[in-house]
């Protein structure tokens, strides 16, 4: 070929232009000994031969030492399947190794090439090898191979399985430990289908359901929900995802990992059993305590000894703090799903945030609480839940502000929903504690905050009960200048 380049290119030019072509050899088809004829600069310079090394010689003479029997039967294979079809072969990967410059021995590399047959007088009378250095990627797949790999063992070893939904046609694809964690034999194919129908009726209701729309336009995805395996047990799982958007910000694949964490919620649902045990036994010798100090109290009404009086007059408001906590943990223990059940009546909103601002006046006062009404607003509701939020956030409101300061409230009604707020002009909450001051047992760490007494549970509870309800309970607060604690509720 060299020798009869095309009548219009001078040789010269022509073994220029090849030379300078990226790795390529020519490659004469004189079977057995396949002489190469030409080879390009790239191609010398990545396998590090000098040219007259190379040129003149017999393609196995030089490879020889670095191809062992079955590849040399295989480029044998290819070289004459291209000669007998005139059809050219890829060849996708092939290793062959190579000593980079300042190595003083070869390390592995990975190359894709052609073998292009060039036609003379009918007959295939050079094959054209073009060689392209992929090392890089071959290694580049290998990492992510064994990082997946590590992964997936990893997975393994902690019983947790990935999945990914399409949101378009709501294909599951998923780890093969999902099978197990839904209590079918490993490897048994799960669609969204099974998952839905193993839930909780009421966890999917309540839970699956609202974090899907939310994480559609949020793009994170949390929660734990009860499952029913095929044999009736029940078992809990946690999901954690991410929603990925397209260009136009539309959802398109929802991407997680599940758990199961049915022990963790046994311990958990056995610790909160003792919490309401303990708080229900403590109930009874509180209530007497209280009893004989009301008792104390009238019986030495007619004391000059103010010690005496302000011991007792003490004593009861440590009792009520005390009759207040326990309240509280047994409120906390019934929040466990489907153990918090709503007992809806239609009444007077506006009614009863006097009724709790005039019990919390009782209780204390420090402050002073204002409250317009707008006249009568009926909503259908749990009354009693409803009045324990709102005197929390009242409680609340007074915990945090100095003596002295002004606790607004407000209700603001339109066709949907009312909104109550509670403001007050105490010390704030920090941007970072706000969306967490909702989670149970969360208290902000402030040195100031240290002689407030409380368990982090007050807005917990208030937000499990708002959510029940399918309301919202949120806070808008500058440190220093005081917070407002709204929540909302759909007046149907
Ligand atoms: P507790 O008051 O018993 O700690 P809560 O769940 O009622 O529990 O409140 C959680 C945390 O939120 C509090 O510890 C406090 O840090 C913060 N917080 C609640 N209400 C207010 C408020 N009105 N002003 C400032 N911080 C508040």
């Amino acid at each position: 070929m060299i020798g009869n380049a095309p009548d219009n290119i001078p040789i010269d030019l022509f073994r220029v232009l090849f030379e300078k072509s990226p790795g390529s050899l020519l490659i004469k088809t004189d079977a057995p000994r396949f002489t190469i004829v030409a080879a390009s600069d790239a191609y010398l310079k990545t396998t590090l031969l000098p040219r007259d090394a190379v040129i003149g010689k017999g393609f196995f003479e030089i490879y020889q030492d670095d191809i062992d029997e079955s590849t040399d039967i295989i480029a044998r294979k290819i070289f004459s399947y291209v000669i007998r079809t005139g059809e050219k072969v890829d060849v996708p990967v092939y290793r062959f190794d190579i000593v980079e410059p300042g190595a003083d021995r070869k390390t592995p590399h990975y190359w894709s090439f052609s073998n292009i047959p060039i036609m003379d007088d009918k007959q295939v009378a050079y094959i054209l090898g073009t060689f392209t250095d992929i090392t890089a990627e071959v290694k580049a797949k290998e990492a992510a191979q064994e990082s997946e790999h590590r992964l997936l063992l990893a997975a393994e070893a902690t019983g947790m399985a990935f999945w990914g939904l399409a949101v378009a046609d709501n294909s599951l694809s998923h780890s093969p430990q999902l099978a197990e964690i839904f209590g079918h034999p490993p490897g048994t194919p799960i669609t969204l289908d099974h998952v839905r129908a193993q839930v909780h009726p009421d966890d999917m209701e309540n839970i699956v359901i609202k974090a899907y729309q939310q994480a559609l336009v949020e793009g994170s995805y949390f929660y734990e929900v009860r499952i029913f395996w095929p044999d009736d047990s029940l078992h809990w799982i946690r999901t954690k995802g991410i929603v990925q958007f397209n260009k136009n910000k539309e959802p398109i694949r929802m991407l997680g990992t599940i758990v199961d964490v049915t022990e963790s919620k046994r311990d958990e649902i056995r610790k909160n059993d003792f919490i309401a045990m303990a708080s229900h036994e403590l109930k009874t010798p509180l209530t007497s305590l209280k009893a004989y100090l009301q008792l104390m109290e009238i019986k030495l009404s007619g004391t000059s000894d103010p010690f005496v009086k302000t011991a007792v007059a003490k004593s009861g408001n440590q009792v009520n703090k005390m009759t207040a906590l326990i309240h509280g943990f047994l409120d906390l223990s019934k929040i466990e799903p489907g153990k918090l059940k709503l007992v809806r009546t239609a009444f007077d909103i506006n009614l009863l945030i006097e009724e709790v601002m005039t019990e919390s006046r009782v209780l204390s006062n420090t402050h002073s609480l204002r409250f317009e009404s707008s006249g009568e607003l009926n909503i259908n509701a749990d009354r009693a839940k409803i009045g324990q939020v709102i005197s929390n956030l009242i409680n609340n409101a007074i915990k945090y502000s100095p003596r002295g300061s002004y606790v607004n409230l407000q209700c603001e009604a339109d066709d949907d929903n009312v909104v109550v707020s509670v403001t007050d002009e105490g010390i704030g909450i920090k941007p970072k504690d706000q969306e967490k001051i909702f989670q149970r047992f969360y208290r902000a760490e402030e040195d100031q905050y240290k002689h407030i007494s409380g368990f982090g549970i007050g807005l917990y509870l208030s937000s499990e009960i708002i959510q029940r309800h399918k309301g919202r309970l949120w806070v808008k607060s500058r440190e220093g200048e005081g917070s407002t604690f709204y929540f909302s509720l759909p007046v149907g």
